[in-house]
C-alpha cells in the first residue's frame, strides 16, 4: 500500500521516534507547529476518524494512554492538545489515522 505513514512504521521512510509498542508508533512532525509537535499512529492501516469503529477502538484508547504518557515525559505538563483532522475538508494530509499532539505554547481557539 503507498501509504507514507505504513512506510514509516516499517521503517521504509526515516522518523524521529519517540515511542513504539505493539499497536501504536510515536514521532516528531517534520513541520512542527509548536515547540512539542509529534503524532501517534497505529500501526492498522485506518485510514482517517471516519473509520474508528467497535473493532479498533480498543487501540484507540489505548493510543490516548500512550499520548498522556509520552505528553508527561515530554515536559508538557497538563497542558497540550490533541488533533485529528479527517478528510480534505478539515486538512487531512495522509490519509492514514494520526493525532497531533501539540504543547509548549499558547494554542488558539477555534482553530482556524
Ligand atoms: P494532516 O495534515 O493532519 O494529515 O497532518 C499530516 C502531518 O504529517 C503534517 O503535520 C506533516 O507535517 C506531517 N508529516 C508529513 N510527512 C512527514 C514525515 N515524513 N515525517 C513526519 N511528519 C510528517
Ligand atoms: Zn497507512
Amino acid at each position: 500500500m503507498d501509504c507514507l505513514f505504513c512506510k514509516i512504521i516499517a521503517g521504509e521512510i526515516p522518523s524521529k521516534k519517540i515511542y513504539e509498542d505493539e499497536l501504536c508508533y510515536a514521532f516528531y512532525d517534520i513541520e512542527p507547529q509548536a515547540p512539542v509537535h509529534f503524532l501517534v499512529i497505529p500501526k492498522e492501516h485506518i485510514s482517517g476518524a471516519n473509520k474508528i469503529s467497535e473493532e479498533n477502538c480498543g487501540t484507540i484508547g489505548h493510543m490516548f494512554a500512550v499520548i498522556a504518557k509520552v505528553a508527561k515525559e515530554l515536559g508538557c505538563g497538563n497542558d497540550f492538545r490533541v488533533v485529528t483532522n479527517c478528510g480534505p475538508m478539515a486538512g487531512q494530509a495522509v490519509a492514514h489515522l494520526h493525532f497531533h499532539v501539540l504543547a509548549g505554547r499558547n494554542l488558539s481557539w477555534p482553530p482556524g
